[in-house]
């Protein structure tokens, strides 16, 4: 069973496209496929060690013909909506997001009476005595918004635990729950869909995280389709919590799925 009916794509970053900035073989050929084929695509990440254009310079380099508008990073997300729903806010950020994707943002010290603590991914920032000042924060009334709640996330040298595992922290001490921005929220997908002009029907989420991707996009009514690679783990497959639509090897089979012919045959054809 093919993706019949679908006319754009969502694509997870990590883990689909690339792992630590390295492409996965075949990937770029895949996604260039997918462009010359005119399927409307859209990056929707909750990588934000990058700021937008430097993601899209960094894609590029790697081969993936993306224009710097087409990725949506969760620091991209999460400067939207703080700009439209808490104008004004003095906001603390902590981890590794880049200010400039926060343009309108009032981004102030952590001794500056912030109304806002904002966690990105996880860094070297991440640690006790930050911590400490955040809880500090958060029992005197700051409003706790995260970029995402990824637990883990995989590189070269192995999984690296991400600020999810810091929020859950944050949460269970305080009683707080934090409003979340980024992929599984389903603001980061509505999103993806207004930036491809398209309803959730008519497009499918490719990533690798069963949970945060893909079955957090069929709960809108995307097609969810989950990837083999990346951070993908059979064990967790089989005890999510609901069944993606399409399970494939990687972003490499995605054209065949949407029924783009491969690029050998096209060339036979042309040919005879
Ligand atoms: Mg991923």
């Amino acid at each position: 069973m093919g993706l019949d009916g679908i006319q754009g794509l969502l694509l997870d970053m990590d883990g689909v496209l690339g792992v630590s900035w390295t492409p996965l073989d075949g990937a770029p050929e895949a996604v260039t496929r997918l462009h010359a084929a005119g399927v409307p695509l859209r990056v929707v990440t909750n990588t934000t060690a990058l700021p937008q254009a430097r993601f899209g310079e960094a894609l590029r380099s790697a081969g993936f013909p993306f224009a710097d508008e087409e990725i949506l990073t969760a620091s991209v997300l999460a400067g939207a909506w703080l700009r439209e729903e808490r104008p004004g806010a003095r906001v603390f950020l902590l981890g590794d997001a880049q200010a400039e994707d926060l343009a309108g943002v009032d981004l102030v010290g952590a001794d500056e009476a912030p109304d806002v603590v904002l966690l990105s991914g996880a860094d070297d920032s991440f640690c006790f005595e930050t911590f400490n000042r955040v809880l500090a924060l958060l029992r005197g009334g700051a409003e706790l918004v995260a970029m995402h709640r990824n637990l883990f996330w995989m590189t070269r040298r192995g999984e690296k635990l991400d600020a999810g595992a810091y929020l859950l922290g944050l949460e269970a001490a305080t009683g707080l729950e934090a409003v979340v921005v980024g992929k599984p929220a389903p603001g980061a997908f509505t999103a993806g869909l207004r930036a491809l002009g398209l309803p959730a029907a008519r497009v499918a989420m490719v990533g690798d995280d069963v949970e945060n991707d893909v079955l957090a996009a069929q709960a809108l009514g995307i097609t969810g389709v989950l990837v083999r690679t990346g951070k993908f783990r059979e064990d967790q497959l089989a005890r999510a919590s609901g069944t993606p639509d399409h399970v494939v090897g990687s972003i490499c089979d995605v054209p065949g799925l949407l029924g783009l012919r491969p690029a050998a045959r096209r060339t036979e054809l042309l040919c005879l």
